[in-house]
């Protein structure tokens, strides 16, 4: 039971504590869940955004790639150009077949030094070059180096190319080649990267010249630009993206950490909710169990519980006290019990048969051997343990120690006792006197008649005359009626004494032996004797006064328990027996006491013969003619096993006779 409180208190001691830590650690692992998908967001649009950014390069490298290719083409031609003078058809198949190989190419333009063109191949220049073409040509011109022009918007957006024709030093033409920028984007760009991606060319400024956007406009989460690195021309390649960030809510991963988060929050409010429930449940139950604690401990009635097989399950602390053993060496023991005394064990052996076979004596005195091997008689009383399902679980006894009760019974026993003695001494002596009283008289009277009659004798015989009968005869008849007054006196006392006439009836000695069973065992209790019976079945009644077989009865326990006053407690055993004897039933009061040595023997039935301080020693004597009076006979013999036997028989029909005498008898031992 202390441990069960302890766990409980210890439950209790957390107070708000208790929950800080699964709190912590939940918060913790909601943060963690949560965290997890805006990681993993955020890891996919770095990815996102590297991989745009190597597409990126890599369109930048094929524009460029596209572009060098077409210049390397226009410098071979330029080269072919300078070294042999071609013919200007072959020029313009040369440049047809260029324009035909690079569809970005719109235009391309022979012009002389001067700037006017001498050849073309493809659609016709609307008038002049545009303004950033002719400051590109300038340039070229005066730098030598062929150069691009910032892009410009004629039907299309468009940038020329300028490569300037040198011979010795000097200028002697210009290769301009008009790119369309939209098919440099269509041609350079390959289709899946237009597929994820809307591509544009920009200026300086950001203006929008070219673009290609096939699977709609970007969105403008991932983009990039680069410097395309024209010289003459600031160009810049752009990318954005059609992809959108990753959406958080589709993702099956945030859906999930939503759904466990919740999952866990709704477990965690029930799981707080059932430990608020259970802490109350605990409380009260730490409650209740406190009082039946204390109420169990403050008992002075000793508490023993025991299942049906008879194992002790239970015990409260003044049951412990009471036989002088820790419950750790009560609870769980099996029968035979450590404080059953040696003496009693067919008693309580009987008595848990009983339990066992499911009749228990609802309330019965026995005695108990404390562990320093005191015997303490107690009261027990016995009921069935039920559960709360109405089931029998065992037997629930409580157990009064009766030590303090039984002492102050006998003390009032051997009140009464010496009570009755003396009133008898009491009334013997009043007898007594009274006969002396009565008988003084007569006796006086006759003492003076005869010494009369003595002197009239006397006095003739001096004188020598005869006697006169006159004289004598009166005070001989007086002294006769004084005498025979005094018969009268001691008839009447004898009267007096003699109360009661024998009663014969039909006895089953059971019955009798029966009756006196409490008063046996009051006597017997004060010694820690057993008692057992042992009554053959099937013995036939006696004819015998009851009264007086139940004071030959109570005189023989006595003796037998006085005398196992000083053996060990576990011989104070009595046992009366009754069993048929060649047709007479024969009763016998066995006792494991001192015996009786020959010296005693001799004088045992002696009236008056006693080797105890308070003894009157007419027990025995009274007894035998009591015995002898129903026509058996008292005999005595040692027990083999030590002690003695005391019997007696009875025949099974008494005739009545010599009452008198027996009843004279029995009243003057004035035994119980
Ligand atoms: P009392 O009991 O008053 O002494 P009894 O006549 O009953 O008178 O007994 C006479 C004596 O016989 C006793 O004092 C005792 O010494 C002896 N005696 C009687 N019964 C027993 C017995 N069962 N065992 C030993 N001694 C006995």
């Amino acid at each position: 039971m202390k441990k069960v409180l302890s766990r409980v208190r210890s439950l209790q001691l957390g107070g708000p504590w208790r929950w800080l830590l699964p709190l912590l650690l939940v918060c913790l692992f909601l943060a963690v869940l949560l965290w997890l998908p805006w990681q993993a967001r955020e890891m996919e649009s770095n990815e996102r955004q590297e991989q745009l950014i190597a597409d990126t390069l890599w369109v930048e490298q094929a524009v460029r790639f596209e572009l060098t290719r077409n210049e390397d083409g226009f410098t071979t031609l330029v080269g072919d150009l300078t070294a042999a003078s071609l013919e200007p058809a072959a020029l313009k198949a040369r440049m047809d077949q260029m324009r035909k190989n690079s569809h970005e190419l719109l235009r391309l333009s022979w012009l002389d030094a001067d700037g006017h063109a001498l050849l073309m191949s493809g659609p016709d220049t609307p008038g002049a070059l545009s303004e950033p073409s002719r400051n590109a040509a300038e340039l070229a011109r005066k730098t030598g180096r062929a150069r691009y022009s910032e892009p410009y918007v004629a039907s299309e957006s468009l940038m020329d190319y300028h490569l300037p024709v040198l011979r010795q030093g000097k200028l002697k033409g210009m290769l301009v080649a008009t790119y369309s920028l939209k098919v440099l984007l269509d041609e350079a760009v390959p289709w899946w990267f237009a597929q994820d991606n809307a591509i544009s060319l920009l200026t300086n400024d950001d203006t929008v010249v070219a673009q290609r956007a096939a699977a709609g406009p970007g969105r403008g989460v991932y983009t990039h630009k680069r410097e395309l690195d024209l010289p003459g021309a600031n160009l810049r390649l752009a990318t954005d993206s059609v992809k959108g960030a990753p959406r958080l809510l589709p993702n099956l991963l945030v859906g999930s950490v939503i759904a466990l988060a919740l999952g866990l929050l709704a477990s965690l409010v029930a799981l707080w909710r059932h430990i608020a429930r259970r802490l109350a449940a605990e409380g009260a139950l730490r409650q209740q169990m406190a009082f039946r604690t204390a109420m169990e401990n403050s008992m002075v009635t000793g508490l023993r519980a025991r299942d049906l097989e008879g194992r002790v399950t239970y015990v409260n602390p003044a049951f412990c006290q009471l036989v002088g053993l820790p419950p750790e060496e009560l609870v769980g023991q099996a029968p035979p019990m450590p404080y059953w005394a040696p003496e009693a064990m067919a008693e309580y052996q009987q008595r848990l048969a009983g339990v066992l076979a499911g009749n228990v004596t609802p309330q019965f005195e026995t005695i108990f051997q404390r562990s320093d091997g005191e015997r303490i008689p107690v009261l027990i009383f016995e009921a069935p343990l039920v559960d709360s399902e109405g089931r029998q679980t065992g037997w629930m006894g409580s157990i009064l120690d009766i030590s303090e009760r039984k002492r102050a019974e006998e003390l009032n026993r051997q009140q009464q006792e010496k009570l009755q003695a003396g009133s008898r001494l009491a009334t013997m002596g009043e007898i007594a006197s009274m006969l002396a009283h009565e008988l003084n008289q007569p006796l006086a009277a006759i003492s003076s008649y005869t010494t009369g009659a003595a002197n009239l004798i006397a006095r003739a015989a001096a004188d020598g005359t005869p006697v006169d009968p006159a004289l004598l005869l009166p005070a001989l008849e007086k002294a006769g009626v004084q005498a025979q007054r005094a018969g009268q006196i001691i008839r009447s006392v004898h009267q007096f004494v003699k109360k009661r006439e024998p009663e014969r009836q039909q006895l089953a000695i059971a019955q009798v032996i029966d009756g006196i069973g409490t008063l046996i065992e009051l006597q017997a209790r004060q010694y820690f004797v057993a008692i057992r019976t042992a009554i053959a079945p099937g013995l036939p009644e006696v004819s015998a006064d009851r009264v007086m077989l139940e004071q030959v009865l109570l005189n023989l326990t006595r003796n037998a328990i006085e005398a196992m006053q000083q053996v060990a407690p576990e011989r104070r055993v009595l046992l009366i027996e009754a069993t048929l004897v060649d047709g007479q039933v024969c009763v016998a009061v066995i006792d494991r006491g001192h015996g009786i040595s020959d010296e005693v023997a001799g004088r045992l039935f002696s009236p008056f013969f006693s080797t105890k301080a308070e003894g009157m020693g007419m027990g025995l004597s009274i007894c035998r003619t009591a015995v002898e009076f129903h026509g058996g006979t008292l005999t005595c013999r040692a027990n083999p096993v030590g002690g003695t036997i005391f019997s007696f028989s009875l025949p099974g029909h008494i005739k009545n006779n010599g009452d008198k005498h027996v009843a004279h008898r029995g009243r003057r031992g004035g035994h119980p």
